[in-house]
Parts: structure tokens; sequence; C-alpha cells
């Protein structure tokens, strides 16, 4: 029996050497990445800019209901004054939508198909056309698949603006959204900066501001729109109070699901819990878009059907 137990032994270092293989060179990135956050004062001075945008709304492309929490894939979209929008990730269609949610069922039991609501195009309406810019909080499919659909309706004319560590850093995980944006309608622009806020004079009043921790690439878009700072923070945090409590995703999750930078995660965390406790100033949470409700989004958003 001992060649058995050898065999046994043999196999199972073969497979944590291959997950190594695998995984190694991710986790070695993204623990690279740790960008300078910029201040408060630095997001707080979004408010005084001129000419700075004047709604914000989220449109919810899909929703899941589990035993804990609801997951819903939604974007986000800013309109300036003279009508110009900026839209923050670009959900999923329907087939991408149903496909996604089956593998999620796969990995935490008891969740419930997913309900599909639309693309993008279907829930924005005659908005999808004032669309000039468009940002990801990272390159994951649940965000990016959905540009196929908002390119159907909208042709040429928008731009997509990163920053340097999302248009350059990939992973096992990214470089198919990275592939996808490339052939896509929008035209890349990749921002300068080395950290902290990044603002441009196309979209007076919008910060983005690099965060690694979940992908290299993991962006966060900062905007201050009728006397509330909104700060998207993507998938730092699935649920949003995680974020608040400062509750991770897990080892499994972090670790062997999506190589994750934990100790930025929780720097992260602690940051963005710390801003949504200070008055007027709420951090949306991609994924929990019943928290973006409840905190009062609804008031702000009209897309939701
Ligand atoms: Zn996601």
């Amino acid at each position: 029996m001992r060649w058995l137990l050898r065999l046994l032994i043999a196999m199972l270092l073969l497979s944590v050497l291959g997950l190594g293989i695998f995984l190694g060179p991710a986790h070695l990135q993204i623990r690279n990445i740790a960008p300078p956050l910029p201040t408060e004062a630095d997001l707080r001075a979004l408010a005084t800019v001129p000419g700075g945008p004047i709604s914000i709304r989220v449109v919810q492309s899909s929703s899941q209901i589990g035993p804990s929490r609801t997951l819903g894939h939604t974007a986000v979209v800013i309109q300036w004054p003279d009508g110009r929008s900026f839209m923050i990730d670009a959900a999923m269609d329907r087939q991408a939508s149903e496909d996604f949610g089956e593998l999620v069922a796969k990995l935490s039991p008891n969740m419930e198909p997913v309900a599909f609501h639309g693309t993008t195009p279907e829930l924005l309406g005659e908005t999808i056309n004032s669309i000039e810019g468009v940002g990801f909080t990272h390159l994951h499919i649940d965000h990016v698949q959905g540009v196929d659909a908002f390119c159907d309706a909208r042709g040429q004319g928008a731009r997509v603006y990163q920053t340097p560590w999302q248009a350059e850093e990939h992973n096992l995980h990214t470089k198919d959204s990275a592939r996808q944006l490339e052939s896509s309608c929008l035209e890349q622009l990749v921002l300068e900066g080395e950290g902290g806020l990044i603002t441009m004079s196309k979209f007076p009043g919008l910060g983005i501001v690099a965060l690694g921790g979940h992908t290299p690439g993991s962006t966060l878009f900062a905007v201050h729109v009728d006397g509330t700072l909104w700060l998207m923070s993507g998938d730092i945090s699935n649920v949003k109070s995680n974020l608040l409590t400062n509750t991770d995703k897990g080892w499994l999750y972090s670790n062997i699901m999506v190589p994750e930078n934990t100790a930025r995660t929780e720097e992260l965390r602690l940051w963005l819990a710390a801003l949504d406790r200070q008055q007027n100033t709420e951090v949306i949470v991609a994924h929990d878009f019943a928290a973006a409700l409840a905190s009062g989004m609804l008031r702000l958003q009209t897309g939701y059907q």
C-alpha cells in the first residue's frame, strides 16, 4: 500500500505545483501594485470644479437573489450640463449574464437563477448617444462584456479612459476583456499619472484613482453631484456591509479564484469605509445595488426597470 500513498502524495504535490505555476505570476504581479491614494481634500475639491456633473444614475442589467445578498450587475451614468455623459462599467448581455449566473450558482449554493433586466442600451434609451466617455472599475467579464451591446447601439464616437495599470497590466482573468476592449468601438485613451487623483478637462469634476487590490487595473471613479461625493469602488468589496465592517472575501476567493492583493484590499476597505462614514459621501459597491438604493441613490437614479 505504500506505493499508493506515495502516488497520492506525488499527485498532491504536483497539483499544488500546477496551481502555483498557474496562479503564481498573477499573485506576484498584484502584490506590486499599490499606487498612492488621494487625500480626502483632493476628493472633496471635485465639488468646486467649474462645469462639473449634474446627475448620476445607476442601471441594473441583471440580478441574482441569494440567501444573504442579491448580486447585481450595474452601470453608472454621469451627465454634464451640456448633455454629455460618462458611463462606468458596461455589465453583460443576456447570454453572458445567464452563463455568469450559472457559474456563480455552482460556486455559491442556493443562489436563484439570474433575472435579466436589459442591456445597458436597452436600459438607457436615448442617453446612450450622449455617452462620450467610458471607464471600467476593472477588466472582468461581468463589467466589460456588455461593451458589444453598447457598441451595437452607440457606434463610433466614445472613448475609454484607462489608468496605465488598467491599460498595461493584465492577468489570467483580465486579458480576454482587455482584448475585447481593444477590438471594440471605443477609442482607447491611457491617462497619465503616478497615482493619486487623476482628472481631465474633457469631463470636469470626474476623479479617477488607480486602486489595484482586486485586479491590477482596478480603478475608482469619483464625482460630486447634488451635494454628495459618490465613489464607485468596483469589486474591492462585493457587499457594502462587508466593506463597512472590513470583512474580507475569504481565503479561497482571494487566493485561488481571483488572485488579490489582500493587504491592499484591506487598506482600501478601511479607506473607503472611513470616507463613507463622512456626511454626504456614498461608496457605490458595483454588485450591491440594494445598498445603493437604500442609501438614497434611488432619488438620483431613474433608469431602474
Ligand atoms: Zn464583478
